[in-house]
């Protein structure tokens, strides 16, 4: 059982109904969510949807207008920031210039007056898990960016937070390091075992991190779950859009039997053919979505393809381990189909303006009812 799953399992953090205002403009919109304990949670959506002001409020720095947020049963609204198992890293790392690493991590354990000895061995204990044991006396400025998104990391959870925030922590990396990054945020969540909650835009990045992903829109989550979930399942025309690569074909739908559907999408044509588990009305508009890896393409008419279209070849991308091609319809409609290139050199035998069929199974699509 995931956690998630698991009836019996009580969440670190619930927001229950919650709703933010700043005057009339509504932030968060009656939103409920939890994260369990030991979960990597990352909110993901476009700029403005209200992720920073959901880790504000779990930091303390605001508190709902409405509705109750709940850090291991218990309202924290009354809590102040800093009395708050709560912890958050900021984009800018905030890092003392004039600190050496060491007394950058060791900052927050004096303030708390904790003994000298419990603060070394705390310190090194950072240390040795952010890999920065050898920058123990050098400043900020003396270490790479990377070194310094650490130094950070290493603060934050030097008072053993019960839940660590994480605002963009990656955005100012340049993509390699980040890659690399994120798979040591993974291990150093996973070995402290503390809650991690990431906000993001990069959708690969929640996509890579994430034990379950929340997707929001207009302070609303309008779907939360695994980042498998999310990329097979999604529950809407948005998340499927929003995360990766998709094509979209709306068309009324017609039932055919049990669980199967035609849609009805260019004129002149074969219906297409699509199971659902979601049940569909007779005329209905539908939204096949399916992403374009599912989309075979050949040169040849394909054998009992329950769903085949000729097109001409439009655009071809070639991207290293993968070739995109976009293929023109008879209606104009243009669909994106995807290859792995596996073999030693990208398939030569399709090009601009080939005559190509596309084709896919009645189940590698996603029927969405809006
Ligand atoms: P980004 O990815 O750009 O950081 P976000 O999803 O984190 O975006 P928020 O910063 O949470 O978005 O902001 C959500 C909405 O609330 C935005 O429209 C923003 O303009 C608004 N907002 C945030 N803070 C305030 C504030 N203090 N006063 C007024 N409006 C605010």
């Amino acid at each position: 059982f995931a956690p998630w799953n698991n009836p019996d399992e009580k969440p670190l953090i619930r927001f229950k109904n919650v709703t933010k205002k700043f005057g009339e403009f509504v932030a968060i919109d009656d939103l409920s969510l939890d994260i369990y304990a030991q979960e990597f949670f990352a909110l993901l959506g476009p700029s403005g949807c209200g992720k920073t002001t959901m880790m504000r409020m779990l930091a303390g720095f605001e508190n709902p207008t409405s509705g109750r947020i709940e850090l291991a049963g218990q309202d924290i609204a009354p809590v102040p920031p800093n009395k708050r198992a709560v912890n958050m890293m900021f984009q800018s790392y905030a890092l003392f210039p004039h600190l050496s690493i060491w007394d950058n991590i060791a900052f927050g354990l004096r303030r708390d007056k904790m003994s000298k000895d419990a603060i070394e061995a705390r310190v090194a204990e950072m240390l040795k898990l952010t890999r920065l044991e050898k920058f123990a006396r050098r400043k900020p400025h003396q270490i790479s960016g990377g070194q310094r998104q650490r130094v950070a990391l290493a603060r934050s959870l030097a008072k053993a937070p019960k839940l660590l925030l994480l605002d963009e922590p990656l955005g100012a990396l340049d993509k390699k390091l980040r890659q690399d990054t994120q798979f040591e945020l993974m291990d150093i969540q996973e070995s402290t075992g503390t809650t991690f909650v990431i906000v993001t835009h990069d959708q690969e990045e929640a996509m890579t991190v994430a034990s379950r992903v929340a997707v929001m829109d207009e302070g609303r989550v309008i779907q939360v779950a695994t980042p498998a979930e999310i990329y097979e399942a999604p529950n809407s025309v948005y998340v499927a859009d929003f995360i990766g690569d998709v094509n979209i074909i709306t068309a009324s739908t017609k039932a055919i039997g049990q669980d199967q559907y035609h849609l009805n999408w260019i004129e002149g044509q074969p219906p297409l053919t699509a199971t659902s588990a979601l049940p569909f009305s007779e005329g209905q508009q539908a939204h096949l979505a399916i992403r374009p890896e599912k989309i075979k393409i050949s040169t040849d008419r394909p054998e009992d393809a329950p769903n085949a279209l000729q097109g001409k070849v439009l655009d071809i991308a070639y991207l290293g381990n993968l070739s995109t091609y976009h293929v023109e319809l008879p209606g104009g409609q243009v669909i994106k189909a995807q290859t792995a290139n596996t073999r030693r050199i990208a398939r030569r035998d399709i090009t601009w303006e080939d005559p190509v069929w596309i084709s896919w199974s009645a189940t590698a699509g996603v029927l969405l009812a809006q």
